[in-house]
């Protein structure tokens, strides 16, 4: 059975490249290709994601914080508006941070493809980011108006 390039998923992979780190999914990773544009966007990709990957980290970790800080704000304060905007914040910075690092945060390259993959996570995290401004709005709506 022939691989099917990791990039595209679409066609038959006629070589590979070697990536050393990519982060997340161990080191000297093998990546199949199908062309050179493939092997290019492989490339590139991997240059992302290593990029990518400490301010990613960092983000997580900015992002568990104020999460947990919001939480623990709004059940202290009891404040109403803290109530309200601390769980879509949290979810609209979530999202942002998958849109910003689409590759670092998805773990469906193997399935999808690194094309693919990288626009559904990116995808995942605009839908976050809108669910989170809506949510705001709900909750306004329900617990302020
Ligand atoms: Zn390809």
């Amino acid at each position: 059975m022939v691989e099917k390039c990791s990039n595209c998923r679409g066609n038959p992979a006629t070589g590979y490249v070697l990536i050393d780190k990519w982060s997340g999914m161990g080191s000297d990773m093998e990546f199949p290709y199908c062309s050179e544009r493939c092997r290019l966007e492989i490339m590139s990709a991997a240059e992302r994601v290593r990029r990518g990957a400490p301010w990613f980290l960092w983000g997580l970790v900015v992002w568990l914080m104020l999460a947990l800080g919001l939480i623990v704000a709004s059940i202290v304060s009891s404040s109403r508006e803290l109530m309200v905007l601390s769980p879509p914040l949290i979810v609209f910075i979530g999202g942002g941070l998958l849109v910003a690092f689409p590759l670092v945060a998805s773990n469906a390259v193997p399935m999808l493809g690194i094309r693919a993959a990288e626009r559904f996570a990116r995808q995942t995290g605009a839908v976050m980011m809108m669910a989170g401004v809506g949510f705001y709005l709900l909750l306004t709506h329900i617990f302020m108006g």
